[in-house]
């Protein structure tokens, strides 16, 4: 995966030039090419691909996205607000509850919203019906294609929706779709496929009193080699079976490697091995990297791309000719990875993080008071735009 960073062109890295780091450095195009692979599976399938904005939310490029998508999906009061206002299409609204208060105006920016469970279904169906607003239930399979315990819907004792065939049977004539959300970056057909079989075993006559079904996201249709038409088929032949229309939710996979955070080195010691700090960091910039336990993706250091080991730094840490690249909040294991680099690293070294569009911008926070990463894009015409720089008045107002 070449680096975004290091293919610019030496105008648009001189405009960067003038731009304090960190920030991070979304494209537009990378966000297109994989959104035109969506664009193709609901062109053979009939699927109608939604963007899921707890992953991306990042407002300033939806223009970009709008011609390859259908609208967007939510879980909560202010995603589906922002569905409404700024990208539009069809608008879902999920959230694995609502409160009393919001559920009105949820219901006015909605077109679907589907509740997480029979009590939800039965508090808000008449708001929901008063509005006209489609209803939906989330249903839990019992079974996923998740590696992560943390990330698994089907988790011993989850509360991710409904599981008990009959139960959900008893309600099908108060809703007219389900949201089956259970694969997690799943990059494998066979098991997609093959979870939806069993899935089909139990809830088939379900899906016949259905309008739709929505197979959420996490499913890693982006992946080198997946098998994109079988996969059309298999949505295409689902929905003809059932005659449902089919929603697809993706969030990884409409940003996949869309982003780099770019990072300057600040600092350098040694112990035991070489170390680094750059001014951004892993518990404020991309968060999920640390949930997950996973080192950053590098993407090129000074437009360089270098060779990189993969960072496990969990391991005995012992001196095998890597550099530890640490953030700048005063967290100990704020670690971005270790990373054998062609050479040492040195203050004033631009350090690029690769895959920084997912599950970062929507999660950034202002531990330690670190500086914000501003948001600069490349638009498809190649201009470079800072959408958002953020200051001491947005770290003091996040506050009280
Ligand atoms: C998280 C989530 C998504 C998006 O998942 P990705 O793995 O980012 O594609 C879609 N739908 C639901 C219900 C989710 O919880």
């Amino acid at each position: 995966m070449a680096s975004l960073f290091a293919q610019l062109s030496k105008e648009q890295q001189q405009t960067l030039s003038g731009i304090k780091t960190p920030y991070y450095l979304l494209d537009e195009r990378a966000i297109v090419n994989n959104l035109k692979i969506a664009q193709q599976i609901s062109a053979q399938s009939g699927a109608k691909p939604l963007l899921a904005l707890k992953c991306f939310a990042t407002w300033g490029v939806f223009e970009a996205m709008k011609p390859y998508l259908f609208g967007t999906t939510s879980s909560s009061l202010n995603e589906v607000r922002l569905g409404r206002e700024c990208f539009g299409g069809e608008t879902h609204a999920y959230s694995v509850a609502y409160a009393d208060h919001e559920i009105d105006e949820v219901l006015s920016y909605a077109d679907k919203i589907i509740f997480n469970s029979f009590n939800q279904l039965t508090r808000f169906e008449q708001k929901a019906r008063d509005a006209g607003v489609a209803m939906g239930l989330r249903i839990n399979p019992k079974t996923s294609n998740s590696s992560f315990l943390i990330a698994d819907p089907a988790r011993p004792f989850s509360r991710l929706g409904e599981h008990d065939v009959d139960k959900i049977l008893a309600v099908a004539d108060r809703i007219s779709g389900v949201m089956i959300h259970n694969n997690c970056e799943n990059d494998d057909f066979d098991a997609f496929n093959q979870s939806l079989t069993e899935i089909e075993n139990r809830f088939s006559a379900l899906f016949h009193q259905l309008d739709w079904v929505s197979f959420g996201g996490g499913i890693h249709y982006i992946a080198d080699n997946y098998p994109i038409s079988a996969f059309a088929k298999r949505l295409q032949d689902f929905s003809e079976r059932y005659g449902v229309q089919i929603y697809l939710e993706p969030g990884e996979a409409a940003v996949h490697q869309a982003a780099e955070l770019v990072t300057t080195v600040l600092d350098t010691l040694h112990n035991g091995k070489p170390l680094a700090v750059v001014d951004a960091s892993i518990e404020a910039h991309m968060l999920d990297l640390l949930i997950y336990r996973q080192s950053a993706p590098l993407a090129c250091v000074n437009q360089t791309a270098y060779h990189i080991k993969g960072g496990d730094f969990d391991g005995d840490g012992s001196d095998d000719g890597s550099v530890r690249i640490y953030g700048k909040s005063c967290l100990a294991g704020d670690i971005f990875g270790d990373y054998v680099l062609d050479a040492p690293l040195e203050v004033g070294d631009k350090v690029v993080f690769a895959n920084a569009a997912a599950y970062t911008m929507v999660k950034k926070n202002w531990f330690n008071g670190v500086d914000m990463p501003a948001i600069v894009i490349v638009r498809e015409n190649g201009e470079i735009v800072i959408q958002r720089q953020f200051d001491y008045q947005d770290y003091k107002a996040s506050l009280s």
